[in-house]
């Protein structure tokens, strides 16, 4: 309890601190250009900055005035240049990717991205290939957002605090579905009453629609986006068995080379969950660059074939931003 409030307080005080220094000096000392690589992600896009429903959603206005940023001030490359050392030695080289494969990724992001010419890499799902209408973290978090009653899930009773669902043991359902496997998961998609409220509302269709298949290769067809594999429908492969795991990956993998007639070679772990034999398993069948967000193993950080990247925090400062992406920490 002290560790976390002590670490919340560090948190600000440093945001604050780097904030304040970075207004007199700009970015001559705490953010100035140094030797380094960081992936950045991404995850959606919309249209005003809305962090209520979840905290993966920047504006379109914000997202074009990070990458202003970043290009000013630092070196922004494609990803496979960042991992084949395409790089400036002396600068921040600075990969921009996409997970989870939103519609709004081809409608905000991609523009802007064009615009600026800068490159980046989308991973998406095969979520088309599933019965599922859209990702369970993205149903988990409108329907949290938009009911209001108790739901049972698993023969458990959630109730609704601070905007979440919890059990009576104060475990929220999304760290109870971050923890279990997809038999778990699927029952949420029934637990809420009021599915069909939002999914036929146009104005949610931001936060959860992902692209169709026509979609996923006209985004790949630019020259300025990639798209690379992130799972079948989202599953934590880290909880699942490991037959269980090698045959969603495998699936979508399938799925994802047939639909857009290449190879794929790049997976994001859903979730960042993963596990050791399962990095060896995807460099056996071609998935030779393989992206967590952080590692979660020792070894990994001597591994070439797998990448950490930093998750883009939407509730903080460009300054605290820029700062994270150099220290690789927040
Ligand atoms: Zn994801």
């Amino acid at each position: 309890m002290i560790t976390t409030l002590h670490k919340k307080i560090s948190y600000h005080v440093r945001r604050i601190g780097i904030d304040v220094i970075s207004r007199f000096l700009g970015n001559n000392w705490l953010l100035r250009d140094r030797p380094g690589k960081c992936i950045l992600l991404y995850h959606g896009i919309d249209y005003v900055g809305q962090t209520d429903i979840n905290g993966r959603f920047i504006s379109a206005q914000l997202f074009e005035k990070q990458l202003d940023f970043l290009q000013t001030h630092y070196n922004l490359v494609s990803l496979s240049d960042l991992l084949s050392n395409k790089t400036d030695q002396n600068r921040m080289n600075i990969a921009i990717v996409f997970d989870d494969g939103y519609r709004n990724n081809l409608q905000l992001a991609l523009p802007i991205l064009e615009k600026k010419q800068i490159h980046g890499t989308f991973f998406v799902t095969a979520i088309n290939d599933t019965q599922q209408p859209m990702l369970w973290a993205d149903y988990l978090d409108l329907a949290s957002n938009l009911n209001t009653g108790n739901i049972v899930v698993a023969g458990v009773t959630y109730n609704k605090k601070n905007g979440t669902y919890q059990n009576p043991d104060g475990v929220s359902l999304k760290n109870m579905c971050k923890t279990h496997n997809w038999a778990f998961k699927k029952q949420v998609y029934s637990a809420f009453p009021i599915i069909k409220d939002f999914i036929n509302e146009e104005k949610w269709e931001i936060y959860w629609k992902n692209l169709s298949d026509e979609e996923i290769i006209k985004l790949d067809k630019s020259d300025y986006a990639s798209v690379e594999l992130h799972g079948y429908y989202h599953e934590n492969l880290g909880v699942c068995t490991h037959e269980e795991a090698i045959k969603l990956i495998s699936k979508s993998k399938t799925y994802l080379e047939n639909l857009l007639e290449r190879e794929i070679k790049n997976i994001a772990y859903p979730d960042g969950s993963y596990t050791r034999e399962l990095v060896q398993y995807c460099s056996e069948i071609g998935l030779k660059n393989q992206y967590a967000v952080d590692y979660l193993f020792p070894e990994d950080v001597n591994d070439s074939r797998i990448h950490s990247r930093l998750t883009l925090n939407p509730f903080t400062n460009l300054s605290h931003q820029a700062w994270a992406i150099l220290n690789n920490k927040y």
